[in-house]
């Protein structure tokens, strides 16, 4: 078919068999007018649109198809999109190349055609980038994995000439008592080499079964029962399961405190989807939380649902992609990309944890899974369920407003009561030096593991120290490629940058000044923590739990299982432990710093630390025994701290709701960032103050900088800033797409446009 520049996905492509046999109708019924013979083809690469193609007569192609195209001297996989607009005869037709080949893969839905269009569109990425994230397993297009061989015995009989060896022996006792063995595992089994099982296939002793490789695996029973449900919880789910047997768009807040249920309300909407027989999807922010969340879901619907993440092997996302766009993957678990899977018939969206800051992809396509999770519903017409207990700002001003129907879960389930939450004073409760634990909550440690029950100890700084310097010149470790210091992780004995991963050693001598052993660890990070507990506590079995010490959603399962069986008393932890989990003895929470948040200063920086704190203290005392929760602050009196201490979130969200509506930020204003970056500090200047001239003025839009970024050099770019402020209702993408046009971008200059942007590093 196509010549040996394949580009890496087309490895191993195969042709269609048999095209009769497809559902395609034929390009031509005999009298009516040919239909046009070409048509767009978008490509999964970042070029400004889709592509004119010719459609040879013998491969009929629909909107939707997967086709091989040439591009240039390659070739490439690629959708068909919509037919080309009217009069959009601008390429001869002479010039047109031919599309190659259709694959027999299912077709993507219209639906979640115009999702890829609609992202582009408000992203302002090139729509290939978003339809990469559809394709996102090249190997879905190779050939179907050959069926396994497997042998059985063939009957009791010894054909003439056909000696018995007591290797043979075995191999023929062993294929006669179980079910058929592929060669090399009989082999296995039996002690012998393969070829003893060759030899005894080619005698006709063992008869050759095809092993189906992709069996179905057991689907997930929407009529199993679940628990019963307290009144409140059953008045949810009921509403739920009316939205969902609707189907309609919907966009439902589950508002309920941590503990309340929330999972078990909303495993009552999928059930109801299920039994339907339409897919539901469930997003979660973080991986590490995806193996206890689907441990429930197994014993609740009595089989595994579809999992979605950066760790699975190519062959789990291969036969996933597959499976989701046969529509046989009822139910998809999974991080924000889940959201781009080829759903043939979606029917419920869950979005698990929607206050997370983890559902916003900050490189590639910028975009907000949440919210483009509520587009990708509105589209297919299908429910949304938004389901957290510390709901985004956002979510609360859409419930509020009447958009989004909040239901409510008032109470912990089972009777078990709220932690209490009370701050310890830094400035009077003192730490000793280089110490980070105030005798107030050390005194907390000792009485908590005294009674038999574990504690946390949060703190979300990864690794051993933030910062290393020089005692003698007072020289900073900096990143090289980064405006940002270097963190040391003592446990691989390396300092390490987190944001674009350069690693060294500690150096003995210090850099600037060449003084010898004087380079000193600064304040803590969770490694750094534990020595502290390890000395106070040292019969308390304590451990870290951080992204980089667990890695992986097994690893995090693991660790989950240790706390559960109390095989820990003390957890020290970044913000993933402050997510989902539910340890029944952990009753003491000790937030090490909680100003750590609001350093920053960003606008949803008390909003943030709000919703972690409250989702840490959220940890403690879940089932009988009664929680408490101490937090460690400079400032007591910080609106945050007053908030969590009287347990008054509502309040806490009013009165960030109304300085932002003072200030029309989001969500009553919006705003968009341009983030300009050069390996040239000048060059990044330049262009930053070109498009601050050429920035659009007009009424209800204000334009900020060009400033440096607080991230002004990362991984070797000078980073520059602007950022627009918009009232709503303003066309800001139509604005963005008119102001870069008007600057033209030369040689390493990027521009990222970042809507609704969360990071402003
Ligand atoms: P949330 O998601 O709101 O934090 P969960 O759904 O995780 O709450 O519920 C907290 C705990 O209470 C879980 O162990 C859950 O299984 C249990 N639970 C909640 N509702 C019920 C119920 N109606 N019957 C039995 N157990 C329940
Ligand atoms: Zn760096």
């Amino acid at each position: 078919m196509v010549g040996a520049a394949y580009p890496i996905a087309m490895a191993g492509v195969y042709k269609m068999a048999d095209r009769a046999a497809s559902s395609h109708p034929p390009a031509a019924e005999s009298g009516a007018p040919p239909p046009p013979p070409r048509v767009q083809v978008l490509l999964p690469l970042p070029l400004a649109g889709a592509y004119d193609y010719r459609v040879p007569a013998e491969i009929p192609v629909q909107p939707g198809d997967f086709v091989l195209v040439p591009l240039g001297r390659r070739h490439e996989i690629g959708v068909v999109w919509d037919p080309p607009p009217d009069g959009s005869e601008a390429i001869d037709a002479a010039r047109l190349k031919d599309i190659e080949h259709r694959f027999d893969v299912a077709t993507l839905a219209d639906v979640a055609r115009r999702f890829v269009d609609w992202v582009a569109s408000y992203t302002l990425s090139p729509p290939g980038a978003v339809l990469r994230m559809a394709m996102s397993v090249s190997a879905v297009f190779e050939a179907p994995p050959r069926p396994v061989v497997a042998y059985r015995r063939a009957g009791e009989s010894v054909p003439e000439g056909v000696k018995l060896t007591p290797q043979r022996r075995r191999v023929l006792k062993l294929a006669a008592s179980g079910p058929p063995l592929p060669a090399t595992d009989l082999a296995r089994e039996a002690g012998v080499g393969t070829g003893v099982v060759r030899a005894l296939a080619e005698a006709g002793m063992l008869v050759p079964v095809a092993l189906q490789t992709d069996v179905l695996p057991i689907q997930p029973d929407g009529a199993k029962p679940g628990p019963a449900l307290s009144a409140d919880q059953e008045a949810a789910a009921d509403e739920l399961r009316a939205r969902v047997a609707a189907r309609a768009y919907s966009a439902i807040l589950l508002d309920g405190v941590t503990g309340s249920g929330k999972t078990e309300v909303y495993f009552e909407a999928i059930a109801a989807a299920l039994r339907q027989g339409c897919q539901a999807l469930v997003l979660l922010p973080e991986i590490a939380l995806t193996v206890a969340w689907l441990d429930r879901f197994a014993a609740r619907f009595g089989a595994m649902p579809a999992e979605w993440h950066s760790e699975l092997s190519s062959k789990r996302r291969r036969q996933t992609w597959r499976d989701v766009a046969a529509g046989s993957a009822k139910v998809v678990v999974g991080a924000r990309s889940a959201l781009f899977l080829p759903y043939p018939d979606l029917g419920l969206i869950v979005v698990d944890e929607e206050h997370d800051a983890a559902f916003k992809q900050e490189d590639g396509v910028i975009y907000h899974a949440r919210d483009m999770a509520v587009v990708r519903a509105h589209l297919g017409q299908v429910p949304i369920v938004l389901s957290s207990a510390t709901p985004s700002l956002e979510s609360v001003v859409n419930a509020d407003s009447g958009r989004y129907r909040r239901l409510h879960l008032p109470a912990r389930h089972g009777g078990a009561s709220l932690p209490e939450i009370a701050a310890i004073d830094l400035r009077r409760d003192r730490p000793p030096r280089q110490r980070w634990l105030s005798p107030t909550l050390r005194q907390a440690l000792s009485d908590t593991l005294a009674q038999g029950e574990q504690a946390m100890l949060f703190l979300n700084r990864r690794g051993y120290a933030p910062l290393t310097l020089c005692r003698a010149c007072g020289h900073r470790l900096q990143c090289p490629s980064c405006s940002a210091w270097l963190v040391e992780h003592r446990l691989v004995g390396r300092l390490q940058c987190h944001h674009c991963g350069y690693a060294t050693r500690l150096p003995e001598k210090c850099p600037a000044c060449g003084a010898e052993g004087e380079m000193a660890a600064c304040g803590p990070g969770v490694e750094r923590l534990s020595e502290e507990v390890a000395e106070l506590f040292p019969q308390a079995r304590a451990s870290v739990m951080a992204s980089d010490t667990i890695t992986g959603p097994r690893a995090a399962a693991e660790f989950v299982r240790a706390v559960e069986a109390h095989e820990l008393d003390i957890v020290i932890g970044t913000q993933i432990v402050a997510k989902g989990h539910h340890f029944p003895m952990l009753t003491l929470v000790g937030v090490v710093d909680g100003d750590l948040g609001l350093a920053g200063g960003d606008l949803r920086a008390a909003e943030r630390s709000f919703q972690l704190l409250y989702q840490v203290a959220g940890r403690a005392g879940r089932a009988d025994r009664p929680g408490r929760v101490l937090i460690q602050t400079a400032d007591p009196d910080h609106a945050v701290m007053r908030a969590l201490i009287a347990g008054d979130r509502d309040g806490f969200l009013a009165a960030e709701a109304e300085q932002r509506r003072r200030a029309g930020m989001p969500p009553f204003g919006r705003l968009a960032a341009l983030i300009v970056s050069s390996a040239d500090a000048s060059h990044a200047d330049a262009t930053a103050r070109a498009l601050a001239r050429t920035a659009p003025r007009m009424e209800g839009v204000e334009v900020l900088g060009p400033a440096p970024a607080p991230l002004s050099l990362l991984r070797g770019r000078h980073r520059r800033r602007l950022l627009m402020k918009a009232r709503r209702g303003i066309d800001v993408q139509g604005l963005l797409r008119d102001w870069l046009a008007r600057v033209p971008l030369a040689g390493d200059i990027r521009v990222q446009v970042d809507v609704d942007p969360y990071s402003f590093m």
